[in-house]
């Protein structure tokens, strides 16, 4: 597989940067998104919804900046670890940015602006 692939989104006509190494995401983890590149292992197959989910972590990012997203995903996975009594796994997925992209990774349609806000507070998984 090659190392970087390009990728078309229907949706916005945009392009996604795959990027094949060795060292992001870190374990456990398929992807993580910086914009419009998704960082996977090397031999890594990702799904449409997978791409889909990708994509709305993008979103989320141009919305609040690198930083903010990230400074703003540690907290609410702190405050999960504290609220599901240290459940990694429940506290990763019940960030509302993760809420919201894997409620809607299956259609990429009519996706409002700030649509993480409304997971805030809310137990998905
Ligand atoms: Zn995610």
């Amino acid at each position: 597989m090659k190392p970087v692939e390009l990728l078309k989104i229907k949706k916005n006509n945009k392009t996604m940067k795959i990027i094949r190494n060795s060292i992001l995401p870190p374990k456990g983890y398929k992807a993580i998104t910086l914009f419009c590149f998704i960082f996977i292992k090397k031999d890594t197959k990702l799904s449409q919804r997978d791409i889909n989910h990708e994509t709305i972590h993008w979103e989320q990012e141009k919305e609040l900046g690198i930083i903010g997203f990230y400074l703003l995903y540690i907290l609410f996975f702190i405050w999960n670890m504290i609220i599901y009594g240290l459940n990694w796994n429940r506290s990763y997925h019940n960030i509302p940015f993760e809420c919201e992209a894997y409620m809607n990774s299956f259609s990429l349609e009519d996706r409002k602006h700030y649509r993480w806000i409304k997971y805030i507070g809310k137990t998905i998984f």
